[in-house]
């Protein structure tokens, strides 16, 4: 089995992260600009408990990148709870998934990040201490406000060129269109970063970041927009052999479907939505079986932890 040092400087056996971020249909609407629709605990209710299904049923232990502000559902809370007794981890995904909060001035990202720290670990009973910029955007201000806020790590980092610029080219078609994407194009050079875990410097408060895994020579991601297609599944399953560290990222809607929760149609724009629930669920067991075998399986606190 490969060995491979962690951001953290411990070695550890090769080693596969699987993570959810919960984002909010309003997330999607807001990156679309699209009206409001309604504002319900779905992703609770519905998306949670099937993602806990698949990790139950494939052995995995993964992390939960919640936004503190849907603590306003009991259900939300609930699922937290929930989660972490049943050894998962909590982590924060910000307040209020803002895309801009990297931009904002440090008071008031320490203000959104610091209360969001609080509020999941009251709800998970748990201290959390991982972090995902919502939109994976980071600036120099977000990670050392995180680093003297009790964090203890950063996983936003998403080392995949062609999506960063799929997402620059979705946001400039909106504004074409005369509309305005609540989602921002963010700091390039973050998306050219290499792939393995690594030390922020001192100078950008110093955490451990926990890339997220992208394979083959143009860096396609290990996410579930292309996880749920199981021929392009197969190969990143491949492209991922012999990857000491891989971490793998989910997102909320990739466990909801259209007809199965009553989701209006115009949010099939989203890319996994397209692929139906029963195929995507099923493409997602294979790949994370596949992920899962001949690696040690913690989620990324264990990882800093250690
Ligand atoms: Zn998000």
């Amino acid at each position: 089995m490969d060995a491979a040092p962690t951001a953290a400087g411990v070695v550890a056996p090769s080693t596969l992260c699987v993570g959810i971020d919960l984002d909010d249909l309003r997330c999607y609407r807001g990156i679309h600009a699209l009206p409001p629709g309604p504002d319900t605990p779905l992703v609770f209710d519905a998306a949670v408990p099937r993602f806990l299904d698949l990790c139950d049923r494939v052995r995995v232990r993964a992390t939960l990148f919640a936004i503190a502000e849907d603590l306003k559902w009991p259900a939300a809370g609930a699922a937290m709870r929930a989660a972490a007794t049943a050894g998962h981890e909590v982590a924060s995904h910000s307040l209020a998934h803002r895309y801009d909060l990297s931009l904002l001035p440090p008071g008031a990202i320490e203000a959104d990040v610091a209360s969001a720290r609080t509020a999941l670990s009251d709800a998970a009973g748990r201290e959390v201490v991982g972090f995902r910029g919502p939109g994976y955007n980071l600036s120099g201000d977000l990670l050392r406000v995180l680093a003297r806020t009790g964090h203890r790590y950063d996983s936003s980092v998403l080392a995949s060129p062609p999506y960063w610029m799929a997402r620059a080219a979705i946001i400039a078609s909106i504004r074409l269109r005369g509309r305005r994407s609540a989602s921002i194009v963010g700091r390039g050079r973050d998306f050219f970063r290499g792939r393995a875990p690594f030390r922020w410097g001192p100078g950008d408060g110093g955490l451990p970041e926990f890339p997220i895994t992208a394979c083959g020579p143009i860096r396609i991601p290990l996410i579930g927009t292309t996880l749920c297609r199981p021929g392009l599944a197969a190969r990143l399953v491949r492209g991922a052999a012999g990857r000491p560290f891989v971490n793998v990222e989910f997102h909320a809607i990739d466990f909801l479907g259209i007809a199965e929760d009553g989701i209006e149609p115009a949010l099939a724009v989203e890319p996994a939505l397209k692929v139906p629930l029963a195929d995507r669920l099923a493409s997602f067991e294979s790949a994370l079986r596949a992920l899962a075998s001949g690696r040690a399986n913690s989620t990324l606190a264990d990882l800093v932890r250690r």
